[in-house]
């Protein structure tokens, strides 16, 4: 279904994201746990892309697999780093074909190894490929980041640049995992003051483990850990599940006051695991996922 028309459907978005398993190991431990996603009965569901076209045909399978096998409505993320126009004009393709509604528009980091060779600079360069890509009716979403991207120090540059994304036709924005919610609201009057007033996702990724903070850490580059957050799991840092209890309640707290402030939706970070999701609406107090996108 056309974001657009999701939007329409439901008052409040809840999404999920998987990323594509390299091993069959994965692909099964996934693919046997999709039923405990549906039953939460997100508006949809995204899968992330390796940069470079690293996982292009994993990410393709299982779209391919959530769209033809399950209730899950999936969204393929997209990076346009290292790529031709005729690459991603083949992806894009294959995505048509199969049916696929939407794409998650992005640039992707330059990967460590890889080459930042290609037809593509920033995710605006793909915006405009997917807007002029033949009969194209995709339904375009752009990445946003509350407390900063790290390549651009200067903020109100980097508000030109999402202007820019959205000028050129994004449907919706999802953010970057974020812990502060202050800092989220902030943002969105910033958004608002700069002209951007398209439907905006709140991301939320639930910490399970210490060391799980650290890698996200390292992969959302420039994210805040409060404070008060830090402090509530390093009291538990020799009881694994209390820490882990701890980053659950923590995540629940942020859902609940989005919700309370009227957020337009929220993006769990799954990390292909539904136990958290799962937690974290019961805590909602949530009888089902198709309630909680119907309230206010
Ligand atoms: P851009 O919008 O191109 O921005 C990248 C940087 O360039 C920013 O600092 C921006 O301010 C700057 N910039 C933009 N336009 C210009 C311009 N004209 N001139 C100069 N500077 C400019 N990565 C993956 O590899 N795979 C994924 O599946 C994936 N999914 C993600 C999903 C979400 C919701 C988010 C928030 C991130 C995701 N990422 C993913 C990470 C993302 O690709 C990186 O953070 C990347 O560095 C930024 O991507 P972007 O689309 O925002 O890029």
């Amino acid at each position: 279904m056309h974001l657009r028309e999701i939007l329409n459907r439901d008052k409040t978005i809840f999404s999920f994201e998987f990323f594509p398993p390299k091993s069959e190991s994965g692909w099964d431990a996934l693919t046997n746990r999709l039923h405990e996603f549906e039953a939460l009965e997100p508006s949809f569901v995204s899968v992330t892309y390796g940069a470079g076209g690293s996982s292009r045909t994993h990410t393709h399978d299982l779209v391919c697999h959530l769209a033809s096998k399950t209730s899950l409505d999936p969204i393929p993320h997209l990076t346009c780093v290292g790529h031709t126009k005729r690459e991603i004009e083949e992806i894009l393709g294959t995505y048509s074909i199969a049916g696929i509604d939407n794409i998650l528009a992005l640039r992707g980091d330059v990967p460590k190894q890889g080459t930042t060779d290609g037809d593509f600079r920033h995710a605006v360069d793909l915006i405009d490929a997917i807007k002029q890509f033949p009969d194209s009716s995709f339904g375009v979403g752009a990445a946003g980041f509350p407390e900063g991207h790290p390549e651009t120090p200067n903020r109100l540059v980097q508000m030109d640049h999402l202007k820019a994304k959205v000028d050129h036709g994004v449907d919706w924005i999802c953010s970057q995992l974020f812990f502060d919610n202050l800092a989220f609201y902030d943002w969105l009057e910033r958004c608002e003051l700069a002209g951007i007033n398209t439907p905006t996702l709140a991301g939320i990724m639930p910490i399970t483990s210490l060391s799980s903070m650290q890698r996200m850490a390292e992969l959302a580059g420039g994210t805040n850990f409060p404070a008060a957050l830090q402090r509530r799991l390093i009291r538990f840092q020799d009881d694994p599940d209390s820490v882990r209890a701890a980053g659950i309640s923590w995540a629940a707290e942020q859902c609940a006051d989005l919700l309370d402030h009227g957020v337009r939706g929220i993006h769990f970070y799954t990390m292909n695991q539904s136990s958290a999701t799962e937690e974290i609406y019961r805590i909602l107090g949530a009888p089902s996922g198709s309630l909680l996108r119907k309230s206010q």
